[in-house]
């Protein structure tokens, strides 16, 4: 058994396999999706090891929505004897020429896996010293072994390229609440900005002086992002903001409805943190894209109980068009956060790819 293993957000399952599977019928590989209802893994069954390698090495963690990360298994061990374990994996690593930049012990992120982080932990470090001693550790590899436990005796051995993977554990960037912020919330755009965007976009396209809307912010976590990193803040919004948001001098609060609101002069970035239909959320971005009012973009999209994947795909769909009538283009990067609940984020930028 050969194929790709997925991790996602328990419950949308559904729509990572769905998206697996549209992307393998893109590049003409054929398999199917199997997984578990909550599991928050999908397993994506292949006929054989080299055409599971070609798709994986076709499928960038940063081009998927669902998958919070994407590996190629290289086996499946459902009774591990619990004495050796590592004698059992290891063969396998043996049989190959593959050397590993590191090697990191997951679990789905579930309740039941939650409950084997300790074990984990007491495995990796156990892991790392077999691997070191038969020489399969290199740093310089692009390759990292992972091995993802179900239960403390069946796990899939998989590996991932670094290069296109997520480079957090489980795929869960690991972000501090800074205790000055409004709302809780902050941590979403915090983490739209450290998982859709490069490390020298975020300089490039974060920079002191720059200006912002903020559709939706009251009370702020999201301005609160934004005026950290000196950008000046129009905040739209009925609801009260942070005082110290207000104070920062960086602050302009207008209490109108974001869906009419229009800036006087282009601003570089929009933020949108509204509740509303994602469709509506949709035709406001592309509206905002087509006529140049904003560079930049990031906003959410609340899921819809049914059909969810179906709809992001529209909406997204609907963004492209919509710019293309301005004879613009616009590069869109989607992704269910692990801040997201029921919503996906999305990374807009005109005249991007
Ligand atoms: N991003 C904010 C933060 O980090 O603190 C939280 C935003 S909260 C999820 C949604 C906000 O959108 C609410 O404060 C609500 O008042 C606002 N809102 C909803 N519809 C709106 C509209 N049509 N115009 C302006 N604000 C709206």
């Amino acid at each position: 058994k050969t194929g790709l293993l997925a991790y996602c957000r328990a419950g949308f399952e559904g729509e990572c396999a769905q998206e697996l599977s549209d992307h393998a019928t893109r590049h003409a590989a054929y398999g199917f999706a199997r997984t578990q209802p909550n599991s928050a893994l999908v397993e994506f069954v292949l006929a054989d090891s080299e055409q599971a390698a070609q798709l994986h090495a076709s499928m960038h963690y940063s081009d998927l929505i669902f998958a919070r990360q994407i590996l190629l298994v290289l086996a499946h061990f459902p009774s591990l004897p619990i004495h050796d374990r590592i004698g059992a994996l290891l063969p396998m690593l043996k049989s190959s020429d593959t050397r590993y930049c590191d090697a990191w012990i997951e679990t789905p992120d579930t309740d039941a896996g939650k409950e084997l982080s300790a074990f984990c932990r007491a495995f990796n470090a156990a892991l790392i010293g077999v691997l070191k001693r038969e020489k399969l550790i290199d740093r310089s590899s692009s390759k990292r072994l992972h091995v993802c436990f179900t239960r403390t005796d069946a796990a899939f051995l998989a590996e991932s390229d670094i290069r296109y993977a997520s480079s957090w554990p489980q795929g869960i960037p690991r972000l501090k609440f800074p205790r000055e912020a409004p709302s809780r919330s902050t941590l979403k755009l915090d983490e739209a900005f450290q998982v859709l965007l490069s490390e020298t976009e975020r300089e490039r396209l974060l920079r002191a002086g720059m200006s912002a809307v903020d559709l939706g912010a009251a009370p702020g976590g999201w301005t609160w992002q934004l005026v950290r990193r000196s950008i000046h803040v129009t905040a739209i919004d009925n609801g009260p903001m942070d005082q110290g948001l207000l104070d920062s001098g960086l602050l302009n609060h207008l209490r109108e409805d974001g869906f009419r609101y229009q800036p006087k002069r282009p601003v570089d970035w929009l933020v949108c943190d509204m509740v509303e239909k994602p469709r509506r959320v949709a035709e406001l971005i592309a509206q905002w894209l087509a006529a140049g009012w904003c560079r930049q973009a990031i906003f959410n999209l609340k899921l819809p109980m049914k059909q969810r994947y179906n709809e992001i795909q529209l909406c997204l769909a609907l963004i492209r068009d919509h710019v293309a009538t301005e004879g613009k283009s616009v590069e869109l990067r989607a992704k269910q956060l692990y801040h997201d609940r029921e919503e996906i984020t999305v990374f807009a930028q005109i005249g991007g790819r």
